[in-house]
């Protein structure tokens, strides 16, 4: 079962699988340090990959499988497991595919499923806190804005963001009630309603969080990230630095905890700091490892690879 498959190493199926998956990476990514690494990894491992842009498979559902996929209008061998790379940027159309290997029990990694449950950081939250996880008061944001029933249930100042996105970009501090009243507003201008979440400010994690590499619900690599102006975000592609960064049992049991909840076998865990103890800020199916393999020297394609 892919249950089962997916407790062997990758290196370890050799005796019973022939070794060859696709990776599904957009073409624009296809030169990308991950995908170059990810690759080397794998030959390392004599394991046969081959990329393939998820936007130019057909499917057809019908009830012979076997011709039911094509990759740019042509028949292909199937692959004995596939390796999507699409994370926050899987469409409905890449989202039907890849539930289409799972139909035909090709194991898929990360699951559609788990996809889903960390696309949208709502929903993510969601299920952190129902597994008893440690998240920040969060709330959806309602239309019209009732701005004292903000301040009254998470207070000032308060973290505004976009339901899906990342490098920070849809991430606003709002100091007080007027700057709240502005962005929303200016958010309703350009579109009716937005799908906003609004969020209790950690104080504490200032321009600072921990960026934890979680591979079958262990830890490979851990760093922290710091903005190097003055911002609250830490986003190294906001011009963030990382250093490498020790894991405790905390860390370990958090990051390993969300990415049971939220069923990923390959998760990127945004911790923030409080308190002297941590809170999860958001997860990713599909993390990028550039920054952690070069300020933490890990190998984490490799560890990737070896599922
Ligand atoms: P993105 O997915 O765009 O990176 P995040 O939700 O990870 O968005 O937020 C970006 C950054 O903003 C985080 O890395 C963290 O530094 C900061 N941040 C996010 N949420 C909070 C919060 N509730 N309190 C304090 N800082 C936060």
């Amino acid at each position: 079962s892919i249950q089962r498959y997916k407790q062997l190493k990758w290196n370890q199926r050799r005796d019973f699988m022939n070794r060859f998956g696709w990776m599904l990476v957009k073409d624009r990514f296809w030169e990308s340090y991950e995908t170059n690494r990810l690759i080397e990894e794998f030959q390392k491992q004599d394991i046969e990959i081959q990329l393939v842009d998820p936007n130019t498979i057909d499917i057809f559902v019908n009830k012979d499988n076997k011709k039911s996929i094509l990759v740019n209008g042509e028949e292909s061998d199937l692959p004995k497991f596939v390796f999507p790379r699409t994370g926050s940027g899987t469409s409905y159309y890449i989202k039907a595919v890849i539930r289409h290997f799972e139909r035909m029990d090709i194991p898929v990694i990360n699951s559609s499923d788990a996809i889903d449950n960390v696309k949208d950081k709502l929903y993510t939250h969601q299920i952190l806190a129902q597994s008893n996880l440690d998240i920040p008061k969060t709330m959806l944001l309602r239309y019209p804005i009732d701005i004292d029933f903000v301040e009254k249930n998470i207070g000032f100042p308060v973290i505004v963001k976009k339901i899906s996105g990342s490098y920070g970009r849809g991430v606003f501090l709002c100091e007080d009630k007027k700057s709240l009243r502005q962005l929303v507003t200016m958010a309703e201008l350009t579109k009716k309603s937005y799908d906003i979440i609004l969020q209790e400010f950690i104080k504490d994690t200032w321009g600072k969080d921990l960026r934890v590499m979680v591979v079958n619900n262990k830890v490979v690599g851990c760093m922290m990230r710091q903005a190097t102006d003055d911002d609250f975000r830490a986003n190294i592609t906001r011009g963030g630095e990382g250093f490498p960064y020790e894991v405790n049992e905390q860390i370990e049991w958090l990051s390993s905890e969300s990415s049971k909840a939220l069923n990923l076998d390959i998760a990127g865990v945004d911790l923030l700091f409080q308190n002297g103890g941590y809170k999860i800020c958001e997860v990713n199916s599909n993390p990028g490892f550039e920054g952690m393999e070069n300020y933490t020297k890990k190998n984490i394609a490799g560890e990737i690879v070896h599922l």
